[in-house]
């Protein structure tokens, strides 16, 4: 089984599981990501407003995120319509005063020395996944890289993109399961939950998901969310807007403030779950290994 996986992803050798690396744990401020810990990543789609921020940072973190999430730079508009720099600041702001880490998206090599100097992790969009100047850059500023999969690319290209980054220096990369593009129209994205049970068993590097830009449609991202808990994925990403009607991108798949506090409450008894699970596995391998002992 083992050999089958090591010869399918060959040119991602240092991405995958061996006797020497079972698990890759991220540090960001006082957060381990990957470290057993399920990690939540909350917030805006696009850093918007003072307010619309801080509002956001505050709630989230008291319903239990850790990282704070926004744009300052999209990939789908005029650059003018979003906050550039001073979307950062703000992101600085949010971060000193709730004590969130911040994840923030950086779309252009140039940009990376300033988005470092603000954010905690760099995240890589769907878009560039392979944009291969940029990953390398990214990984070279030293700060944690999200790599979120292509929407077209296959597990192998995605663990690819993973790799050059390893091969870049930096050891700390997430892989981030945001939906791929298949003949389904009814979501934005089908939810590929097979890609975070097979990376939790293949590869050592955190796997989280983002039920947001998969579903498309705010009421299916708690669903989405559960499964990711299930499949063993290591956190999430979530897009959550004081008022989603009026946001300026992805309110349709952003969740208001209520939405994201049922979402995590629910999602409680699944972490339970696994958590307990997890410990009668421990329990079940101690009892053997005394056995074998005995
Ligand atoms: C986002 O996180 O808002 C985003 C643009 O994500 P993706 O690159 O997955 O589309
Ligand atoms: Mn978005």
């Amino acid at each position: 089984m083992r050999e089958k996986w090591l010869e399918r992803f060959s040119e991602s050798l240092d991405c995958l599981k061996s006797a020497r690396r079972q698990q890759t744990i991220v540090p960001v401020l006082d957060l381990e990501i990957g470290g057993g810990e399920f990690v939540t990543m909350a917030g805006p789609c696009s850093v918007e407003t003072e307010f619309q921020l801080m509002a956001t940072a505050n709630h989230v973190r008291r319903a239990g995120a850790r990282i704070l999430r926004g744009g300052a730079f999209k990939p789908r508009s005029s650059p003018y319509a979003f906050q550039g720099l001073e979307g950062l600041k703000m992101l600085a702001r949010a971060r000193q005063e709730s004590g969130l880490a911040i994840v923030t998206e950086v779309m252009s090599e140039e940009d990376i020395p300033m988005v470092a100097e603000y954010a905690d992790i760099l995240q890589i969009g769907t878009r560039n996944m392979e944009n291969y100047t940029l990953l390398e850059a990214a990984a070279k500023s030293g700060r944690p890289v999200l790599l979120k999969r292509g929407m077209v690319a296959t597990i192998a290209e995605w663990l690819r993109s993973a790799q050059l980054i390893l091969d870049s220096g930096n050891p700390n990369v997430i892989l981030c399961e945001r939906g791929i593009r298949t003949f389904e129209t009814a979501m934005r994205n089908t939810f590929d939950a097979s890609a975070i049970a097979l990376l939790k068993q293949v590869s050592h590097l955190p796997v989280i998901a983002d039920p947001s830009h998969a579903a498309g449609h705010s009421d299916m991202v708690p669903a989405l969310a559960r499964i990711a808990v299930a499949a063993g994925a290591d956190g999430i990403i979530v897009e959550v807007h004081p008022n989603p009607a009026k946001a300026w991108s992805d309110g349709e798949q952003s969740l208001d403030f209520a939405a994201f506090d049922e979402m995590m409450t629910d999602l409680e008894p699944y972490l339970a779950m696994r958590n307990s699970g997890g410990a009668s596995r421990r329990k079940t391998a101690q009892v053997r290994s005394l056995v074998a002992v005995g």
